[in-house]
């Protein structure tokens, strides 16, 4: 049967875990694709361009944004981030689940020009947690750090907005929640209904064919 392709926009406040998920997902089956955004900010750790990021300098990012190089942009702590159009629209039409790891702004974005997009936030199992996950990277500064935090606390009140809520105090169990959601997506006859699908019978849908009784 046909499984539709899917933008799945995974927010969290930042330190929750979700770029770890979008890679275990990869990883663990088939048809994950990450949607590698482009940025402003500087590479972090063993980051790698076009892997994690395309990393830009700005005057690069806003030529790019102008010319409608990305289906959404924000600016995050000063820096800018976008999700960029082609790639994206490409893998959905092949079929695939492309992972747009975002902050609430790109979501809220994705969701007024892809509504079909499944939303699902993700949530640390508590402050003092999350607190520990930030202070615990090494590659940036302590200010930078509280202001990180700061913004992760804000970026909570906005769970209502998505679809899915997800606490994320056990990666196993959080890896496979996201899998079971987009799983149950893919059988959703609205999705069949689309467009791409439309012309094509239940019949030829489900791949069954004239020799049948
Ligand atoms: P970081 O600097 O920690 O990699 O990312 C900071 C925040 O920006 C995170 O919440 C991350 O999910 C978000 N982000 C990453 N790429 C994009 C993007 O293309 N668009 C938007 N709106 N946010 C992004």
């Amino acid at each position: 049967m046909i499984k539709p392709g899917l933008a799945v926009v995974i927010s969290s406040p930042s330190g929750t875990g979700k770029t770890t998920i979008c890679h275990r997902l990869i990883g663990d089956y088939g048809d994950y694709q990450f949607s590698v955004s482009a940025t402003t900010r500087q590479p972090r750790g063993e980051e790698k361009d076009g892997v994690d990021y395309y990393f830009m300098a700005e005057d690069e990012f806003l030529k790019s944004r102008t010319s409608g190089k990305f289906i959404e942009t924000a600016q995050y702590l000063n820096c800018w981030y976008g999700t960029p159009l082609a790639p994206l629209e490409k893998a959905v039409d092949q079929g695939k689940i492309i992972l747009l790891d975002i902050d609430v702004q790109g979501g809220k974005s994705i969701k007024d020009v892809l509504p079909q997009a499944v939303m699902i936030f993700l949530v640390p199992p508590g402050a003092a947690e999350l607190e520990k996950r930030l202070s615990g990277r090494k590659t940036e500064d302590q200010s930078r750090i509280k202001k990180r935090l700061d913004m992760s606390i804000k970026e909570l009140g906005v769970w209502i907005e998505y679809d899915y809520i997800i606490v994320n105090d056990d990666l196993d169990r959080a890896v496979s929640d996201v899998h079971e959601i987009i799983k149950a997506e893919r059988h959703k006859t609205s999705r069949l209904a689309d467009k791409k699908y439309w012309k094509k019978s239940l019949i030829e849908l489900l791949g069954l064919n004239g020799n049948r009784r």
